[in-house]
């Protein structure tokens, strides 16, 4: 298969602005591991619009996004129209969010989410007339709209890191001037198994990715634009050929697969050869990384007007009827959303929100689909097995395979004995989260979660004590 896909390259030969769009090396990172990728079920399932009606319960948390959470701008019993703002605040590091639907607010309390935290949440009734707020108005192009004003368009339209992180996308283009920006990269890699909707984009809008990063290039001047794609996508390569040929300054990196390929550090590193530091972000290294989906995103709110209000959700596992992408409007229950595709064919025995390896489980299906939902995985019991964990046989395996270079092991022994120091001083807070460790580990040992755990608890700590000092 691989073989097959890399003659295809060498057809692109005969056309030389093709092969100056495409880079051909295999990019890659240190280590990292080959999970099984599972996307068969849907990777050729093209996108689908789900709908429901009148009637609808929709919950929008007011945190839905890295930094600080929004307050609401609506109050009980008001009407709403579609695409209008119904959260925000005045911090620089927060996104607005907007009603998905028309209808009427109907409470505002707190809501679980997917992190099974209880957020403040305006519910709306949709009255399943979609009728749309005035605000959302199509424009013709963005040339004749500087920097700023694009900047202002991504943020009121409440755009934020669609890959999972939810950072707003405003801040991210907005790096300081002693951290200068050379390459812009669109991440189109979707190592995490099961995960398809990134592929499907792609495959079904390359000319809307590259357009978007046409528009962040207008507000990051100078900066090269790179798409970087896995090889195991090779229609969604296909796709975008074309349209990274045509465009200077942009061309289309591919990549090789290989798990947290997606990860933004070790994106940075495949595509760049640079390092982020340890605690930094990717403008340290002279980058930005944005998601197929983030881009699209923008490219909707710059050319129609649109604020963010649908998500493109994989809906997978051997437990649900119908597998496949479905376009949902945010706020939109999980158990709603399985419904609406056609229901279950196997009792699930545990839903996961993301993918296997970062995703979350669940344990109510009543949670709202948010910004940073990417998939829903009902698993059956088979599926959802969890081998029991033995002694470590200290092999290495776990070493050899993190991707962030870190000792897996020595960190889950300072979590056993519960020293928070020790973990910070053999670097834990620079694990990614990626799952890479249990999954390798042949003794099965919950090394990832239990670093996990105490790797936000450290944050937390971190973030509190840098309050203190303000
Ligand atoms: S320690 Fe963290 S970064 Fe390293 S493999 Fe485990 S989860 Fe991934
Ligand atoms: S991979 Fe598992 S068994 Fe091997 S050293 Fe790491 S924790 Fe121990």
């Amino acid at each position: 298969m691989r073989a097959r896909f890399c003659h295809n390259y060498r057809i692109g030969r005969s056309n030389p602005a093709a092969r100056k769009a495409v880079t051909r090396v295999a990019l890659t990172f240190k280590r990292g591991i080959h999970p099984k990728e599972q996307k068969q079920y849907t990777e050729d399932v093209p996108i689908n619009l789900l709908s429901h009606g009148e009637g609808s319960e929709m919950v929008y948390p007011m945190a839905q996004h890295l930094g600080v959470p929004c307050e609401p701008v609506v109050s009980v019993g008001s009407r709403v129209l579609q695409g209008q703002k119904i959260g925000d605040s005045l911090a620089f590091v927060c996104a607005p969010i907007h009603s998905s639907v028309s209808g009427t607010v109907k409470d505002i309390r707190r809501h679980m989410t997917a992190s099974g935290n209880m957020v403040k949440s305006v519910i709306i009734e949709d009255d399943g007339k979609l009728e749309q707020h005035p605000d959302i108005r199509p424009r013709s192009g963005f040339d004749d709209l500087s920097r700023e004003v694009l900047l202002t368009v991504i943020r009121e339209a409440g755009i934020v890191g669609l890959g999972g992180a939810g950072f707003p996308t405003h801040v991210k283009l907005s790096p300081p001037p002693d951290k200068p920006v050379d390459t812009i990269i669109v991440n189109g890699c979707e190592c995490e198994p099961y995960l398809t909707t990134d592929n499907r984009v792609m495959i079904e809008e390359p000319d809307r990715i590259v357009l978007g990063l046409r528009i962040m290039l207008k507000i990051i001047p100078g900066a090269r634009g790179v798409v970087a794609v896995e090889d195991n996508k090779p229609e969604a390569i296909r796709a975008l050929r074309p349209f990274c040929a045509e465009t200077p300054g942009v061309e289309l990196a591919v990549v090789k697969t290989k798990y947290p390929q997606g990860a933004e550090r070790q994106l940075i590193y495949a595509v760049t050869k640079r390092e982020v530091p340890s605690g930094g972000l990717p403008m340290d290294a002279g980058c930005i990384v944005n998601n197929v989906d983030t881009v699209i995103a923008i490219h909707r709110a710059v050319f129609r007007g649109r604020p963010l209000m649908r998500k493109v959700v994989t809906l997978t596992g051997g437990a649900v009827k119908n597998p496949g992408n479905y376009k949902v409007r945010l706020g939109t229950k999980v158990g709603d959303l399985v419904e609406m595709a056609g229901g279950f064919c196997a009792e699930a025995a545990k839903v996961v929100v993301g993918g296997p390896m970062m995703g979350v489980a669940i344990f109510d299906i009543d949670v709202p689909v948010v910004k940073t939902t990417s998939g829903v995985l009902f698993l059956t019991s088979e599926e959802a097995r969890i081998p029991p964990e033995r002694a470590c046989i200290r092999c290495g395996q776990c070493v050899t395979h993190c991707p962030a270079g870190l000792v897996p092991i020595e960190l889950y022994t300072d979590v056993l004995r519960e020293d928070g120091a020790r973990f910070v001083r053999h670097h834990g807070l620079d694990c990614i989260e990626c799952g890479s460790c249990s999954y390798i580990c042949p003794a099965k040992r919950r090394l990832a979660q239990a670093i996990r755990t105490v790797r936000r608890v450290e944050l937390a700590k971190k973030a509190e004590a840098a309050k203190g000092r303000e």
